[in-house]
């Protein structure tokens, strides 16, 4: 019987900080300021500068760990992690080891059900970056961007709970989720922000030693974590199958070769020869501001999702939308539901012509939206066409010219003449019109195909702007026709 193959999968996860300032130094942490123009003597590792710990990394470390369901260790250590790099001025990176910030966690994945441990969360600094291209003399030198080198890092490693590459990448959706929820992380991953290491092994199913395993290295698209993984668990299967042995290593995604490469073979822990920084000291953190961070927390995403589904009765796929959106929006749907529209309607509202009048325009559409169209407003727009004042057509209509000037429905409808037509003497000229026009459709009509009605009443709509009451129309239609 051939053997089968279990594939276990555990990330470790790189999310910067958003914080001001970098977390030994006062320099700057934005992102896209020409090469080497946030640096100082701290951040630049010149001889004699003493790292001075940034509080408000520390806070956003300790709400990640608590939407993580960690334990805040309230004593924790900074350890120096050496090893020779260009972009490591240094020599070393500030880090935790032994005694790191959190421990013990876990978080559900939604889709799946599967519960991922969450080993630990350490605070450590990023590195510098190194640019080998886009550089008159690229092929002999690269060149070195000491921005980043600084920068607040949580880094939160798993346990090796996933089982497959759909699940590592639920578990890198739900964690950026979460973690922009929070305003933590900005969850960019092109800018590297964001960043995932994979370590893969695949072991005969029912065996429960574990195999050995390699690191897949920076996968900074959920696609890419996806496919990587998949890649490395097939390589893996193969390896085995045809009776050679895995090799522990650090590999590379080769976006363009789809595959996974060699970097470096695995450095163990000791040969990072960690120590205790000893230009730290220990890192206390109180009872009090723990509870005063817990206090602080919004809501996480996951409760979110549980409430609009018991409160407003909206599907799982609404939910999926609207949270998938903006999670702003579902502030504004709720407000929405308190100015007295049915969660049915404002829902509809919010996915439909809110999302697609968001998506036409740039910057913080939700923010600019929110301004010219408060939830109040579209409120009162929904109103005046569930009293049959505007037609459904008219009322986007008008909800497009309050997207862009912030006008009010009533003060659109009034000036432009919206109003929806009801009156059979106001309509009964255009209806004779359009049937005097249309012979064809009124005979097709009186000889049984009764789809023709559609036609006619879309000629009396069209004539009218999208005045008419559909309703009123079709029926004085039918009364003419049919005498
Ligand atoms: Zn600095």
């Amino acid at each position: 019987m051939p053997t089968e193959f279990e594939p276990i999968i555990g990330l470790e996860i790189h999310a910067q900080l958003l914080t001001r300032t970098k977390i030994f130094c006062g320099c700057s942490t934005k992102f896209g300021t020409p090469p080497n123009t946030h640096g100082c003597p701290v951040c630049l590792g010149l001889p004699g500068a003493l790292p001075v710990l940034n509080r408000s990394a520390v806070e956003l470390g300790i709400r990640a760990a608590m939407a993580l369901d960690c334990q805040i260790e309230l004593e924790s250590v900074f350890a120096r992690k050496n090893y020779f790099y260009p972009d490591l001025p240094k020599g070393y990176q500030i880090s935790q080891y032994e005694l790191p910030l959190a421990t013990g966690g876990h978080l559900s994945l939604h889709e799946s059900g599967t519960d991922v441990g969450i080993t630990r969360i350490h605070l450590e600094e990023d590195a510098g970056k190194s640019l080998h291209e886009g550089f008159p003399d690229s092929d002999l030198k690269s060149h070195v961007d000491f921005n980043r080198s600084g920068v607040p890092l949580i880094e939160v490693v798993t346990e090796p709970d996933m089982r497959s590459a759909t699940d590592a990448k639920s578990f890198f959706m739900t964690l950026r989720e979460i973690l922009v929820s929070l305003a933590v992380n900005n969850g960019n991953m092109e800018e590297g922000s964001l960043r995932c290491d994979a370590n893969v092994s695949v072991r005969p199913v029912g065996q429960l030693a574990l195999g050995v395993k390699t690191e897949v290295k920076n996968l900074n698209s959920f696609r890419f974590l996806e496919r990587a993984i998949e890649h490395e668990i097939n390589r893996q299967i193969e390896v085995l199958k045809s009776g050679g042995q895995i090799t522990q290593e650090t590999r590379l995604w080769d976006t363009s070769a789809d595959r996974t490469l060699v970097m470096r073979s695995k450095e163990e822990a000791h040969d990072y020869r960690y120590f205790p920084e000893p230009d730290l000291p220990l890192l206390r953190i109180s009872e009090d501001w723990v509870n005063e961070v817990r206090r602080s927390l919004p809501e996480l995403p996951s409760a979110t999702r549980v409430r609009l589904v018991e409160n407003y009765g909206l599907t799982a796929e609404q939910v999926e939308q609207l949270t998938r959106v903006k999670p702003s929006l579902v502030t504004y749907f709720e407000e929405v539901v308190k100015a007295d529209v049915s969660p049915k309607i404002a829902i509809n509202w919010c996915l439909g012509e809110l999302t697609r009048n968001l998506n036409g325009r740039q910057v913080d559409k939700v923010k600019v939206i929110s301004q010219r169209v408060p939830p109040v407003a579209l409120a009162k727009l929904i109103k005046l066409l569930d009293s049959g004042t505007i037609s459904g057509t008219i009322a986007k209509e008008v909800f497009e010219k309050m997207c862009g000037t912030g006008e009010s429905a009533e003060m659109i409808v009034e000036r432009d003449g919206l109003a929806q037509i009801d009156s059979v003497e106001m309509l009964s000229d255009t209806v004779n019109e359009i049937l005097t026009q249309h012979h064809d459709a009124v005979s097709q009509y009186r000889s049984g195909k009764s789809g023709a009605i559609g036609f006619l009443v879309g000629q009396v709509m069209k004539a009218t702007r999208g005045k008419a009451n559909p309703k009123l129309v079709n029926e004085l239609l039918r009364k003419a026709i049919e005498g």
